[in-house]
């Protein structure tokens, strides 16, 4: 692969996102602050209805999964139980030339994904199976040998003079009280499964839940990332969409595998090509991991996580309940056919997914980002140009329909407005009468409308107006009074949960 061809790919989609109010650098009049991004008036819409495609696919879909919403705050013993006080660390080092900071683990996974691309892929499984181990066993000192061994040089400085490797942790804190001085510190959450755990009981027993079921969550998550790069790929502040799934001891792994299928389908659905999606197996298990499994996105810089698929165990709910004192069970009254007496109490076991939706935000607008050559005109008036535009999904489109009166007058403005306000109630539609017709289909192309309505002349006779369609540029001619039902088939959430 050309690194310089990802880097512009990814550069273009940077700068479309900004200039057509996707994402914005927060504090950007400042200069910025790293690792922060604003979503703006697309954005957020874009945004909205990939999360709300999320939660309506888990609460609505699954007659067993429950929503939550709980407070980014939380008691601070909280993070002693989850064990992200004493491990959520990441190894970090630097070059002493260039002073630049690296994650050490990055730097071997991409020295592997080197191996692999240069068509060795078993000397980068060997090399990402050796880091694995010495991350385990904590082996800092052999980390860094390995890096010294493999030759993995500053991409900067180009020199191979590192730092040992020492371990960062990455949960914010903030001052815990207005008043004592000494309280704690309180975490910004790093991920939101924790407001799910300690709140399990109170789910369960409020909305009279059986297990296997699951709660579902969609809320900010902070972490202090050492290497924040990659526009929205790693950010400092972003946003989880986690569902813990609670089931009896023994079945875990079953579920494990249905949530593994489910969730690669619900990114297939969405438009994630299969060809860019892919299962990756953790080499390193996190603390409370039994089993893991990302599903990657090719994003113009590689193949990178997207999602994470988590078999937890006990592990969490045991934590909480030996340090809060309170237990964390579970009474099952269905029959064991082994000792053909109720299953009884126990902790149940936890299979997770958690989804950046960030990162399904960028793996979308990546894929939807589209250049095409076309040519326009007939005869000396031809000419070939370039036509940047957003092919996407319908249902997640920031905006479904703009309407457009073919001319400033004879009653078309006033005609589009009609149109306006009686789709409005069912869609996000707008109307816009400026510049010639060819400039507003562009305007709508680069933020992927799927549709533009066209007032003109034939329309004040019969009530009929043309539907040009985003991807195909095709016109159609169709009665007024058919545009709710059209536009609603196309846009429908329908279309995407029919296919999970
Ligand atoms: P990575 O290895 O990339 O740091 P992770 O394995 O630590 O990610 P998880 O703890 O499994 O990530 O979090 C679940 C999901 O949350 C990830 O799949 C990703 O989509 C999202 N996520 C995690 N960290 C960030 C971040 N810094 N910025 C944006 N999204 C993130």
């Amino acid at each position: 692969m050309n690194p310089g061809i990802e880097t512009t790919q990814l550069k273009d989609i940077v700068a479309h996102a900004k200039e057509y109010g996707f994402v914005f650098q927060s504090s950007e009049i400042y200069d910025g602050l790293a690792a922060v991004y604003d979503y703006g008036p697309n954005g957020v819409e874009l945004k909205n209805n990939l999360k709300r495609l999320w939660w309506e696919a888990m609460t609505q879909l699954h007659g067993n999964v429950v929503g939550l919403d709980a407070a980014i705050f939380m008691e601070p013993r909280t993070w002693v139980a989850s064990g992200h006080v004493a491990g959520f660390n990441d190894p970090m080092i630097d070059n002493l030339d260039s002073k630049k900071r690296y994650r050490a683990d990055v730097l071997l996974e991409e020295k592997a994904a080197e191996y692999e691309n240069a068509g060795d892929p078993a000397r980068g499984a060997a090399l990402t199976a050796e880091m694995g181990r010495l991350l385990t066993e904590n082996d800092l000192a052999g980390v860094k040998e390995l890096i010294i061994r493999e030759n993995i040089k500053c991409a900067v400085s180009g020199t191979c003079k590192w730092t040992d490797v020492r371990q960062f942790n990455l949960m914010f804190s903030t001052q815990g009280s207005a008043v004592d001085s000494d309280a704690p510190p309180v975490y910004l959450r790093p991920e939101t499964a924790q407001g799910i755990f300690v709140n399990f009981l109170n789910v369960q027993k409020s909305a009279r839940m059986k297990i296997p079921f699951g709660i579902a969550q969609i809320g900010k998550a902070f972490r202090n990332e050492i290497v924040a790069r990659q526009f929205i790929f790693r950010m400092r502040e972003f946003e989880q969409m986690e569902m813990q799934f609670f089931v009896r001891p023994g079945t875990e792994g079953e579920w494990y595998d249905t949530w593994k299928a489910a969730r690669r389908r619900f990114h297939e659905a969405i438009g994630l090509p299969a060809s860019k999606l892919r299962f990756h197996d953790h080499d390193k298990l996190a603390h409370y991991a039994k089993a893991a499994v990302d599903i990657e996105f090719e994003f113009p810089f590689g193949f990178k996580e997207i999602e994470g698929i988590h078999s937890r165990s006990d592990f969490d709910l045991t934590q909480h309940q030996e340090l809060s004192r309170k237990k964390q069970q579970y009474f099952d009254n269905d029959v064991d056919p082994a000792t053909g007496k109720p299953y009884g109490n126990y902790v149940p076991y936890v299979v997770e997914t958690s989804v950046g939706a960030d990162r399904l935000f960028l793996a979308t607008l990546c894929e939807a980002f589209q250049e095409e050559t076309i040519t326009e005109g007939e005869g000396e008036a031809q000419q070939t140009k370039t036509r940047t535009f957003l092919k996407l999904h319908p249902a997640v489109a920031p905006i479904k329909a703009a309407i457009f009166p073919l001319v400033r007058k004879d009653g078309m403005p006033e005609k589009a407005q009609e149109i306006f306000d009686a789709l409005r109630f069912d869609f996000r539609v707008v109307t816009e009468e400026r510049d010639a017709i060819g400039k507003r289909y562009t305007r709508q192309d680069l933020i992927g409308t799927p549709f533009c309505i066209v007032v003109d002349g034939q329309t004040l006779e019969d009530d009929t107006v043309t539907v040009r369609h985003r991807d195909s540029r095709e016109q159609t001619r169709m009665p007024i009074s058919e545009l709710r039902t059209y536009i609603g088939e196309a846009v429908s959430f329908r279309r995407v949960f029919e296919k999970l």
